[in-house]
């Protein structure tokens, strides 16, 4: 597969857009989370949401589903379909209820069913969301007291989104379950209160560090390449090939 960030920006970064992402399969698209800057970037890139075949939500924030009501809008009125939109089953309600629904609210459309196809995903279960793509939703910890998912691609690519650090589900995916690549968002000053800090990643051992691509940081982010072990930046509009 291959992945190409809409951006590669903290919740607060200005000169990176939101931490989304374009992941590639057998000719098909699934875009994973669609910030508020998410269609700037596809304006951008001079990708028409017409080419997105999915749409997989990680957790409710605006930097991950705040382009949402402009996709709904557009999938609606301009497109006439509604695409596939995979979340977690616990996310299901709560993002119609508090989030979309005061903006996409109106006579004949009442529930997200209205606007996209959606498909619920079980934590843990495996589900093929396009042809050669599987994922899996893994529930982990963000911001207390809210359902946060990362994901695992094709068993082999872990996908952080937002999570703190958490060393031992690092080891167990890499040793125990195979994984080869790390997407992880990356707070690049410590402390690391609700994403991994890069100080707390610098303290993985360089076997893991070596597979860790990091993501989601700030816009002083220039200020540290060199400065992060065996870890790369991901960079925003560039497509790699995992
Ligand atoms: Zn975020
Ligand atoms: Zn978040």
């Amino acid at each position: 597969m291959d992945i190409l960030m809409l951006g590669t920006g903290s919740a607060f970064a200005k000169t990176f857009y939101n931490n989304n992402a374009l992941v590639y399969s057998e000719g098909r698209t699934l875009l994973i989370d669609c910030g508020h800057t998410a269609p700037r970037a596809l304006h951008r890139l001079g990708i028409p949401l017409a080419d997105i075949d999915a749409i997989l939500v990680t957790h409710i924030h605006a930097d991950h589903v705040g382009g949402l009501e402009e996709l709904a809008f557009q999938y609606s009125l301009i497109y006439k379909t509604r695409k596939p939109l995979y979340v977690a089953d616990t996310l299901v309600s709560p993002l119609w209820e508090h989030t979309l629904r005061g903006g996409l609210q109106q006579e004949d459309n009442h529930s997200l069913e209205d606007y996209f196809d959606v498909r619920p995903l079980r934590e843990g279960e495996a589900a093929e969301l396009l042809p050669g793509l599987t994922a899996e939703l893994l529930r982990t910890e963000h911001i207390p007291g809210k359902k946060s998912y990362s994901v695992l691609l094709n068993g082999t690519f872990f996908y952080t989104a937002d999570m703190k650090f958490d060393p031992d589900l690092l080891r167990r995916l890499v040793y125990e379950r195979g994984v080869k690549t790390i997407f992880h968002d990356c707070q690049l000053h410590a402390p690391g209160t609700v994403h991994a800090c890069l100080p707390e990643l610098l303290t993985l051992p360089e076997d893991l560090q070596e597979r860790i691509r990091l993501m989601h940081y700030g816009d002083d982010q220039p200020n540290f390449i060199g400065r992060s072990g065996k870890m790369t930046f991901v960079e925003q509009h560039k497509r790699y090939t995992i």
